[in-house]
């Protein structure tokens, strides 16, 4: 987001608290319906797989869960279990789309190497999402990363 380079701070820290408030308004319309329940996340995870990673990717389990200090998510590639944070349930589809293609894709490749991010990205709104995650984490100060590395 580009500020005018003449505010002040509190200025700047209102206005960019404003343009959350108004782009969370906007984009919570968009919500994805894989909010709703356990069932709709996994089922989500099974359109995805086969969309983006050849259907390879098959999760035992998807669960929501509470918020996480740290992550915005987790899998344990073990029992194939993928675990979000609630604090998900409110952003735009397209960004939990992306977090459940990185779980997913932690099934097949531990760790974030280049192998990882090849198969993450033909999710093709990865970088944004990316963006989008790092962008909420730093403006509710929360220090949030997608999860811990495998
Ligand atoms: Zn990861």
């Amino acid at each position: 987001m580009l500020l005018p380079a003449r505010m002040t701070r509190a200025e700047e820290e209102h206005w960019v608290a404003e343009m959350l408030h108004r782009l969370q308004r906007s984009e919570t319309r968009r919500r994805s319906p894989a909010r709703d329940s356990d069932a709709a996340l996994l089922a989500r995870c099974a359109e995805l797989s086969a969309r983006h990673l050849a259907g390879k990717a098959v999760p035992a389990s998807v669960r929501w869960v509470p918020p996480m200090r740290t992550r915005w998510a987790s899998c344990t590639p073990s029992d194939g279990t993928i675990r979000v944070s609630e604090r998900l349930r409110e952003v735009p589809s397209w960004v939990l789309d992306y977090v459940l293609v990185h779980e997913l894709t932690h099934l097949l490749v531990p760790g974030h190497g280049p192998d990882f991010w090849k198969l993450v990205r033909h999710y093709p709104r990865t970088d944004r999402a990316v963006g989008y995650l790092e962008g909420l984490s730093a403006a509710a100060g929360l220090g949030i990363a997608q999860d811990d590395p495998l």
